[in-house]
């Protein structure tokens, strides 16, 4: 069983000069949700599918840094590619053409791409896809659907978040995801004032089984949308390159007219895309939008390297291959000893959730169990499949699983 005295120790000087030690998901101001004993807050050392604490406690690691870990911690092709651009030049007055070389091979590899505008974060993409949205249509209202997660800027954010302002969401409209009529009700109370949906390929939002629309669903929304002159924005930051490499509309049989990528773009170096349909890139062209960094060269000849690899491991294939044994073993070991374990959304990016128990704190408690013994997962958020994952990682993983289960029947 781990424990984590030189992570505690890290966490008590972060405390003094940075605000709440660590912000973000692993931040134990969200630990009201985690178990925070069982959890290390530092780490030292990833490789492949591990990472390693400060305190050299061994991980295979299901979140995969939220997302970007897409074909193993320190992958030598993308680690060189970037080196050899690094060796070249970085961030630099005019941007590197290899800044084309990447735009050229998203606008091959994803199916509604005519075009790729790059920055940082998956925040500084949506954001842009929601300013052209309004720019196209110099319309104000923008759906979105319950559960949902589309970054920090104030537009996401919901009213009675510290900071935001009656203003920054006044224009947000909310609405059940896969309830079609009810997104039809709403441009119809709205008519003409809807500038676009901001959708998740699927729903994959916190603390609830995830799940995919009902057939025709986004065939109706596409139409919709069309009729009413308003822009189909898809958030693939998340699901982008793992369920499809062709995009996640692509995937679920549709057309986004502007789609985000950013976490699985390139393997950890901090790139994201907005990619979009050739009737919006004179809008685009038109905003006033750029960051410091959004043309530096080393992140896009990462992920070039990493788009290629993913595309020569047909990576969504073995990421659905590698999720259905690992939550099959999971599901198996739950059976073992009298749990039923609820898996949904997508195998490679698959939720957990131990049924029978709405508290959730049956569930919690298993992940910490299995925290403490070396497979990182976390309690109510989706999890992340990486192309390292070994035969051997996955049958660990699942022996770990049921010792954590043994140690949660014991404690009953
Ligand atoms: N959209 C989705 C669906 C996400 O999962 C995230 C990140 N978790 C974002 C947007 C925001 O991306 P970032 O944190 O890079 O700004």
């Amino acid at each position: 069983i781990y424990e984590y005295p030189k992570s505690r120790e890290a966490f008590q000087r972060a405390l003094r000069v940075i605000p709440s030690g660590i912000y973000g998901h692993q931040g134990p101001s969200e630990g009201c949700y985690i178990p925070q004993s069982a959890f290390p807050l530092f780490s030292s050392y990833a490789k492949g599918a591990h990472f390693w604490d400060l305190d050299g406690n061994d991980f295979i690691d299901y979140m995969c840094g939220y997302g970007p870990n897409v074909l193993g911690y320190g992958d030598s092709d993308v680690d060189t590619a970037a080196l050899e651009q690094r060796k070249k030049e970085d961030c630099v007055t005019a941007p590197s053409s290899v800044m084309v070389d990447f735009a050229e091979l998203l606008v091959d590899t994803v199916a509604s791409a005519d075009w790729a505008f790059f920055a940082k974060n998956g925040s500084d993409v949506t954001t842009l896809a929601v300013l052209t949205a309004r720019a196209a249509t110099r319309r104000k209202k923008i759906i979105f659907f319950n559960g949902y997660y589309h970054g920090v800027h104030p537009w996401t954010q919901k009213l009675d978040y510290p900071g935001v302002l009656e203003e920054d969401v006044a224009n947000n409209l909310y609405v059940k995801f896969n309830d079609y009529p009810a997104l039809e009700k709403l441009f119809n109370e709205h008519r003409g004032e809807i500038a676009g949906i901001i959708t998740q390929p699927y729903a994959h939002g916190n603390f609830n089984d995830n799940y995919f629309a009902d057939a025709g669903y986004w065939q109706k929304i596409r139409k919709l949308c069309d009729e009413s002159g308003s822009v189909l924005i898809v958030d693939d930051v998340r699901c982008g390159f793992r369920l499809d490499l062709a995009g996640s509309d692509h995937y679920f049989g549709f057309q986004a007219d502007l789609i985000c990528f950013c976490k699985a773009l390139a393997n950890g170096y901090n790139v994201s895309a907005l990619c979009g349909r050739d009737s919006l890139r004179d809008v685009v062209s038109s905003l006033s939008y750029t960051g410091s960094y959004w043309m530096s060269a080393v992140p896009f000849a990462a992920g070039i390297a990493c788009i290629n690899k993913l595309k020569a491991l047909n990576a969504p294939k073995l990421f659905h291959e590698l999720g259905t044994k690992l939550t099959e073993g999971f599901k198996a070991a739950a059976a073992n000893n009298g749990f039923d374990l609820a898996v949904s959304g997508a195998p490679s990016l698959f939720y957990l959730r131990l049924a029978d128990d709405e508290s959730l704190m049956l569930h919690q408690q298993w992940v910490a169990e299995c925290v403490k013994r070396g497979i990182f997962l976390t309690s109510h958020h989706n999890h992340f499949i990486n192309a390292a994952l070994t035969e051997e990682d996955i049958n660990r993983s699942i022996e770990i699983a049921e010792d954590a289960f043994h140690a949660l029947k014991d404690a009953d």
